[in-house]
């Protein structure tokens, strides 16, 4: 089966994000926990933890198809103290967070050197990180989102993924999401079928599917390689429609959360029909 949905609102509380998810024919969720671009949140109320798992039962939205995405500000492979601190801090209450919802899952961006360390002593704090909010949580698996290279962020190639996944000590609770625009940005030619092939084929080999804890369905305003994270409606960029329906009829794509990030949240109804669509029956 195939369980797609979009990155949904949490305006007026996050009990309103499986509402949200549920009026645009989503089968499987993201939201943000808390302001994405803010470090310090309220924390939930026992009204919005109840409200949002009242929801998520009554639209039939289990964990496993609610893909949570950490803040815009939190850089876990931070080259300074003050700066790691903070983002740790930030990352483990967000953790906190999912766990109150009853989640299992939260996805993050792995983070950037800044300039001031290699990208193999950045990747290294990330697994520190992770593995230091791991062991104050429970139940929560930290998934690594593979990025476009833009910058200095790290995690734009299946080897940063596995450099961290070796280092963290829970391997039970580290998993990967892909993102196809990341990907293509970053230099996975996923829109040919050869490239396609190769690529999923490589992920397998490097990483593994039984990592795969997510995926997001963006198409690419820039061009093949570009380093360049700028999401396009579907069949609105550079990738086109050919790979995502490669991606619907891929049953490595079974049963995880295939969220839309695209920048036109009036045609995520659409689009989200239109993907389910191109299943061959
Ligand atoms: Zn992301
Ligand atoms: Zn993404």
């Amino acid at each position: 089966m195939k369980y797609i949905g979009a990155h949904v609102s949490t305006s007026g509380g996050v009990e309103n994000a499986p509402v949200n998810a549920h009026a645009i024919g989503a089968k499987a969720f993201a939201m943000f926990t808390k302001n994405q671009r803010q470090w310090w949140a309220k924390p939930y109320t026992p009204e919005n933890i109840d409200n949002f798992k009242k929801n998520c039962e009554q639209y039939g939205f289990p964990p496993s198809h609610i893909l949570p995405h950490d803040g815009y500000l939190i850089n876990l492979g931070h080259p300074d103290k003050a700066g790691l601190k903070q983002s740790r801090d930030a990352f483990l209450d967000e953790m906190q967070r999912c766990g109150q919802l009853g989640l299992d899952r939260l996805n993050f961006h792995p983070g950037s050197h800044l300039g001031k360390i290699s990208e193999e002593e950045c990747l290294l704090i990330i697994a520190e990180s992770v593995n230091w909010a791991l062991e104050q949580t429970s139940g929560v698996t930290a998934v690594i989102e593979n990025t476009a290279g833009q910058g200095t962020n790290v995690g734009y190639k299946f080897e940063h993924l596995r450099f961290i996944i070796d280092r963290v000590r829970d391997k039970s609770r580290v998993g990967v999401c892909l993102d196809t625009c990341h990907s293509f940005a970053a230099g996975y030619d996923i829109k040919t079928p050869e490239g396609y092939a190769a690529t999923f084929q490589m992920f397998e080999q490097v990483v593994g599917f039984s990592y795969l804890k997510g995926m997001h369905l963006n198409d690419a305003k820039k061009d093949f390689a570009s380093r360049v994270d700028r999401h396009e409606v579907i069949d609105g960029g550079f990738l086109g429609e050919e790979v995502f329906r490669r991606i619907m009829n891929d049953p490595r794509f079974d049963d995880i959360p295939l969220i839309l990030e695209t920048p036109e949240e009036e045609r995520w109804e659409e689009e989200i029909r239109r993907l389910y669509g191109m299943m061959e029956r």
